[in-house]
């Protein structure tokens, strides 16, 4: 009998486990390596950072997911190297070869190189950068009201950098916190004082979304209290004070920085098919000059007639960059394959309750229905039954009460025989 086929599989995102589970108990031997051990829903990472929803709701374990698996099997590991020339790849614990390997490493924060920003403020790329900054937050207030410090110093402002839908939809929800949550947990405390702020190099807000999205979310920023700074390019930060240059600074010890990603790159590829830190394909995501190596999702720069910058770095090209590829991958014949076309299903943003705004691509609208429409759909893609209806209860809690539940401050404890 045929040897199965042995597809390694990089990353276990949007792309990547689209892929997988699209090949999952087919004639295939699949191995999906990532550096943890879940796939991750990013979209409702800001909801974390703000105590809204668990971790543990939009973050499932790969080996859950390929429980049942004839043929899918996982590895929690950091892909290092490619060997192209011995089809190897080099992990941070072990090697492995391959027929076919497929890159679906996605995107980390963008910090542009400057490694103080790096060091001091948060991304939001990671379940574990999300947990961070909720702590971050929280702790801040837990040491104002021990030590008793003066709260109208600025230093518990809450800054956020970057104002596309991840800035926008975290500020929305500090903004809720501060007003609904904060004044009950810390009775003693005056939140007058603290600011949410959202600093942005652009006019408006969601600057990729249609106008009547920008000024309605201009609108509802305004509406919850964040200070939008607009126009204005943050260029230092020392940990107490931001630095814009403009010349204003404002305090913070809670900066969080959602001003950009850039793609996870492994080494051992052609470095002439890098563009803007994204492997170069064709239109079957095979990575140029190599026969049997391919790029999906984030990662994946695909110059189309309708794209010809390449796609958006969206959920809904990973998820279907993986879908298209596995049916190409099982196919007979290399000449029976389909060219990867996106087809842009639109994008929205929610700045708090009852406030979203949506742009499909023959309708636009904004407000309550637009919310319930976010609502419902981030809701259907979801994993599993059961994390659908946690969600659901959830929020339905926190938004008839003005409350939540999920306010811990969990910091993992460090051994000396175990790596964190
Ligand atoms: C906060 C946030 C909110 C977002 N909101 C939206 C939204 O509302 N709508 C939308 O369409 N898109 C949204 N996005 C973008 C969307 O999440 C990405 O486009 C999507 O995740 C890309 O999927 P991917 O599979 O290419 O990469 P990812 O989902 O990022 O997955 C990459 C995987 O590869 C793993 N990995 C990386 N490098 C290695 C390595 N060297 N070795 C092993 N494993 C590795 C990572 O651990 C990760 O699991 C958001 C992104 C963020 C960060």
């Amino acid at each position: 009998m045929e040897a199965r086929e042995k597809i390694v599989i990089v990353g276990g995102g949007f792309a990547g486990l689209q892929l997988a589970k699209a090949l999952n108990n087919k004639r295939k031997k699949v191995m999906v390596i990532d550096r943890v051990n879940h796939h991750m829903f990013q979209p409702l990472f800001y909801q974390v950072a703000c105590g809204r929803i668990e971790p543990s709701n939009i973050s499932f374990p790969f080996r859950k997911i390929f429980q049942r698996s004839r043929n899918v099997q996982f590895r929690l590991s950091n892909v290092e190297q490619i060997i192209p020339a011995q089809n190897k790849i080099i992990t941070s614990d072990a090697e492995y070869t391959y027929d076919k390997l497929i890159l679906a490493t996605g995107c980390r924060t963008n910090f542009f190189g400057n490694e103080k920003m790096e060091s001091l403020t948060y991304g939001m790329k990671t379940t574990q950068e999300a947990i961070a900054i909720r702590n971050n937050v929280l702790l801040t207030f837990e040491k104002l009201i021990s030590e008793r410090r003066r709260t109208d110093d600025g230093n518990w402002n809450v800054v956020i950098v970057g104002s596309g839908p991840t800035g926008v939809e975290l500020a929305g929800a500090f903004a809720e916190m501060k007003k609904d949550i904060l004044p009950r947990d810390y009775p003693h405390m005056n939140f007058e004082d603290l600011k949410i702020i959202l600093i942005s190099s652009t006019e408006t807000p969601l600057g990729t979304m249609s106008e009547e999205a920008q000024a309605k979310s201009d609108q509802y920023l305004q509406e919850l209290g964040v200070d939008f700074l607009r126009g204005e390019m943050v260029t230092d930060y020392d940990g107490d004070r931001v630095s814009m240059q403009s010349g204003k600074s404002i305090a913070s010890n809670n900066v969080i920085w959602a001003a950009g990603v850039t793609g996870n790159i492994v080494d051992g590829l052609d470095p002439t098919i890098i563009v803007r830190n994204r492997f170069k394909t064709d239109r079957y995501n095979r990575v140029l000059g190599y026969e049997n190596i391919f790029a999906i999702g984030d990662i994946a720069y695909m110059e189309t007639p309708k794209y010809p910058q390449a796609h958006p770095q969206v959920a809904n090209v990973a998820i279907n960059q993986g879908k298209v590829l596995a049916k190409n991958l099982l196919k007979k014949s290399t000449s029976d394959w389909t060219e990867y076309e996106y087809v842009d299903r639109g994008s929205m943003a929610t700045i708090g309750k009852y406030r979203a705004v949506v742009d499909l691509p023959n309708l636009k609208f904004q407000g309550l229905l637009a919310w319930y429409f976010w609502m419902f759909l981030h809701l259907m893609l979801i994993l599993s039954v059961r994390n659908k209806i946690a969600i659901f209860f959830n929020w339905m809690w926190s938004y008839i009460n003005k409350d939540s539940s999920l306010r811990l401050i969990i910091i993992p404890t460090k051994k000396n025989n175990t790596e964190q």
